[in-house]
């Protein structure tokens, strides 16, 4: 793997109530976000069984994305505020829209994710694809993303508005 290094061996996931089933889809190696059957309104990370849209907590639906989208904002971390990041700085922590998963208003799904690549060459609108990093000995996964060959010419890169002086 070649972006930023996490020492998953500093950190112990323990799933709670609200977060065990997002985590076994991960060994199966889907990335799913959680959808609220009244509303179809999307959430990830999935924190809380409730919708926060309508306040539907009886019946929501897991769908699965394929792993691609565009980075819709991102920053740069360069404090490891936990050791495992240590060795991880300076990253590049996105927002990322997901190509295939839109709420019930028609927006995208958003998530969080890291980047492989620097802020040199991530932009927003950047094309990114997902793949899997295993973290834990029982085959739990956490979702990573990296640049797709494919890259639209409009992104807006930070050393772009940073050099017009
Ligand atoms: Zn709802």
């Amino acid at each position: 793997m070649a972006g930023p290094k996490i020492d998953w061996s500093k950190f112990s996931i323990v799933p709670d109530y609200d977060s065990q089933d997002w985590w076994e889809f991960t060994k199966e190696g889907k990335l799913m976000a959680r959808f609220c059957d009244d509303c179809n309104h999307a959430w990830w990370p999935p924190s809380s069984i409730g919708c926060s849209s309508c306040g539907n907590f009886e019946t929501t639906t897991w769908k699965e994305s394929k792993g691609s989208g565009t980075v819709h904002s991102f920053i740069v971390v360069t404090q490891p505020i936990l050791g495992a990041f240590v060795e991880a700085v300076p990253y590049v922590a996105a927002i990322i829209e997901l190509d295939d998963l839109q709420h019930g208003n028609g927006t995208p799904v958003m998530l969080q994710g890291i980047v492989d690549e620097s802020e040199e060459q991530v932009g927003i609108g950047s094309r990114l694809d997902m793949y899997w990093e295993t973290v834990s000995d029982d085959g739990k996964q956490n979702p990573r993303w990296k640049l797709s060959s494919n890259q639209p010419s409009d992104i807006w890169l930070w050393r772009d508005t940073a050099s017009e002086g």
